[in-house]
């Protein structure tokens, strides 16, 4: 069995006792290591002279800019925004101004902005200031908590606890919760959005706490919720001690209960939304998500990504724990997130090293940083604004994906299984490096599938019957599908079909194409869940006893047929995350693949031990000290196209050309070493983007020492002696 979290260390002992293997020592006081001073020099890059490119969503290196003092005059602002500008940001959002209905007495929360009228002239003054510095800004805000005043003034907009009958007060926020089917309070939340996105000038909204708080399925049961619910449902909201509704799945009532709540946020966004859209052109407009595949989330939160992305043009993913150790969950929760578009990536980090992960993991997987000034030093976006233009994706470079259907998480009690048996699929491609896309089952009707060879359904389970047809279409087409489990067994609103829709798809006519069902589901006996816990998470030690056979055969089957995969690598470690994306800008155009280096955690017996426990991470091992016989890091494109082939790297400040070879089909490009984060530029259009960006600067064949982080002794060699600790 895989563990579904890092272990305790009374667990560990327990386990390593009946092992046979030496017990652990605990972790010394002083195990968090040496905090590292700030970014290696090599981030502090002159700036390109290049104009920005057009679309800012495709464009963003944000920052949350808190500390506003109580009246900000203009000279003030423009001095810190110039400052931000400066060190390469491009998006603000302001924090403590989360709230829009501020009342004299209320208490000092993160919800507690000042009164409406100096809300509107401070971020009139910041967003002024910013824009004055080419800044985009998008306002922070809450969607249904309250704090005293305004639910003194109107209590009977509140939600409504089941349980007691009494409004919904949330103890860890401080606030009251107002229900958004109440229509009173969304006449008057929905006008003051209107108002202050108007009179301040803001470029976008993002909106948090759409969510049912506290988090349980017994709210909300105000009297608009009871009416709504018996409208769209036909059902009444029943007693929350009826145990054969409340908790069972089986029950058509409490599956229809989940989905009016998670529709109910949905429609909220897309009304906020349409506030935005009648106010100005592309706004952008978010919401803060933190485990988007969770089915706990799903049914206590009453919050689910898909229907969310009804209303917002970008998502965001908050990710936690963000740390390296956890990077094949959160590589296939990336995918997941970045399936609507594009997304925010928030990793906390309480230093710089810490930082500089979760900057190359957003980059890696295609995401825009979000940063939380959790630590003093602003982050350096320099070197990723020089660069800015490789960073523009035109997709990622895959032939292969992986279907998730959100009702498959929502609706069934097994769901972690579902959400297991897709984390297994995707960990496997990507330590096998086969690039895959993630397709949403409810946007099948708009997703062109000719581009995949291979689509995989791992424990599906939720299908309706447009989507079933669309996967058969595409089987029809020449598509390969291979499914797992119990997928298409139920329909979208998690009713048990009499006959799994996709049946008649693996047993009979398959057109010009071929489907391929399993009833066992590999992924489960092949995923590796989040490792350490809490937001940032330290290096959890972990039991792998992953099935390697599962791997095999996920791989043979997922690969069966791609004669000609669009990647293909040699001696690169499955603890290396390879990304490659298209990449079109103006003229440009090109490959970039992008290698994260995952690598430092030991096999140690059946124990996997971090060797950086500390995560301060500055301990990057070379590959090439994991390779035997002198091999080389291979990676084998598939482009005839490619005329010069870069390698570009924050780890120092030079640039390298490789040498490459075109035959067969693929042009292929020896890799001379890995640092921390590298990005390999293949030119494959007319103008050469990285030499336009160098303005025709030096180039070496050499590979470079490694900047180091400053105020560590040695921050490049693997520290071999680092204690294995437990969290
Ligand atoms: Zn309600």
């Amino acid at each position: 069995m895989i563990l579904d979290r890092a272990l305790s260390l009374d667990e560990l002992q327990k386990m390593c006792a009946e092992a046979g293997v030496e017990p652990l020592e605990p972790l010394p006081s002083n195990a968090c290591g040496e905090k590292t001073g700030g970014f290696p020099s090599s981030l502090y890059v002159r700036t390109a002279e290049t104009t920005p490119p057009d679309d800012w969503f495709k464009n963003i290196r944000s920052y949350v800019w808190d500390d506003i003092p109580e009246v900000l005059t203009m000279d003030e602002a423009n001095k810190i925004a110039a400052g931000y500008a400066d060190i390469g940001i491009n998006v603000i959002f302001p924090e403590h101004y989360r709230y829009l209905f501020a009342g004299p007495d209320d208490g000092v929360s993160w919800f507690n902005s000042p009164p409406i009228d100096l809300y509107i002239s401070n971020m009139k003054v910041l967003v002024s200031a910013c824009h004055r510095n080419n800044i985009k800004v998008v306002g922070h805000l809450t969607a249904c908590c309250v704090l005293d005043t305004y639910f003194r003034n109107h209590p009977d907009q509140a939600m409504i606890d089941l349980r007691s009958g009494e409004p919904a007060y949330f103890r860890r926020y401080g606030t009251y919760m107002m229900c958004p089917n109440n229509p009173d309070f969304k006449k008057e939340y929905l006008n003051r959005v209107e108002m202050v996105v108007r009179e301040t000038g803001y470029d976008g909204l993002m909106v948090d706490e759409t969510e049912w708080l506290p988090a349980e399925w017994s709210i909300c049961g105000c009297e608009h919720c009871r009416r709504l619910f018996k409208e769209q449902t036909g059902y009444d909201i029943p007693d929350y001690r009826d145990s054969l509704v409340f908790g069972n799945y089986e029950s058509p009532v409490f599956r229809a209960w989940l989905r009016f709540r998670i529709e109910t946020m949905g429609n909220f966004l897309s009304e906020i939304r349409g506030v935005l859209d009648n106010i100005k052109k592309d706004m952008l407009f978010t919401g803060c998500y933190c485990e988007a595949l969770s089915p706990f989330v799903a049914s206590y939160y009453g919050m689910d990504l898909e229907d969310m992305c009804r209303g917002h043009n970008v998502s965001f993913f908050e990710c936690e724990p963000a740390n390296p150790w956890s990077f094949r969950y959160a590589v296939a929760e990336a995918s997941y997130y970045r399936a609507f578009g594009p997304s925010f990536y928030l990793g906390y980090s309480i230093s710089p090293s810490q930082q500089f992960y979760n900057w190359a993991f957003a980059k890696t997987c295609g995401l825009h940083i979000w940063m939380f000034p959790q630590i003093n030093i602003v982050f350096p976006l320099l070197w990723e604004k020089k660069w800015e233009k490789v960073f523009i994706d035109d997709g990622l470079l895959c032939n292969t994906a992986i279907l998730f259907s959100s009702p498959s998480k929502n609706y069934l009690r097994e769901a972690y299984e579902t959400v297991n048996e897709y984390q297994g699929w995707a960990q496997a491609l990507l330590e096998n490096h086969i690039p895959f896309e993630t397709v949403i089952a409810s946007k099948l009707g708009t997703t062109d599938l000719g581009k995949y060879s291979t689509l995989i359904l791992p424990d599906v389970t939720c299908l309706s019957d447009n989507e079933i047809n669309k996967i058969i279409d595409y089987v029809h087409d020449g598509g390969y599908v291979v499914a797992t489990g119990r997928t298409s067994h139920y329909d979208e609103t998690g009713n048990q079909r009499a006959e799994p829709g996709l049946a008649t798809l693996f047993n009979d006519d398959q057109g010009k194409g071929k489907a391929v069902y399993m009833e066992e589901m590999p992924g489960l006996r092949y995923f590796v869940p989040r490792i350490g816990g809490g937001r940032i998470g330290e290096g959890g030690v972990w039991k792998d006893n992953r099935n390697e056979a599962m791997r095999d055969l996920i791989i043979e089957t997922a690969t069966a047929r791609q004669p000609d995969p669009v990647i293909k690598t040699t001696n690169i470690d499955p603890e290396i995350v390879l990304m490659p994306y298209y990449h079109a800008s103006g003229e440009y155009k090109g490959i970039s693949v992008h290698l994260l280096n995952c690598l430092g955690t030991r096999n140690d017996g059946i124990m996997m031990i971090p060797e950086d426990m500390a995560f301060e991470y500055t301990a990057y091992p070379s590959p090439y000290d994991y390779i035997e016989d002198d091999g080389k890091m291979k990676i084998a494109v598939r482009s005839e196209d490619v005329s010069q082939a870069y390698l570009i790297s924050p780890d120092f400040e030079e640039v390298l050309t490789l040498d490459f070879t075109v035959k067969d089909g693929y042009c292929e490009v020896t890799v001379p070493g890995l640092g921390r984060y590298e990005i390999i530029y293949l030119v494959t259009g007319k103008k050469d983007l990285i030499s336009d960006i160098m303005k025709g600067g030096a180039v070496t064949k050499e590979f470079p020492a490694i900047v180091p982080f400053p105020g560590v002794d040695d921050s490049t060699s693997v520290q071999k002696e680092t204690q294995a600790g437990v969290i």
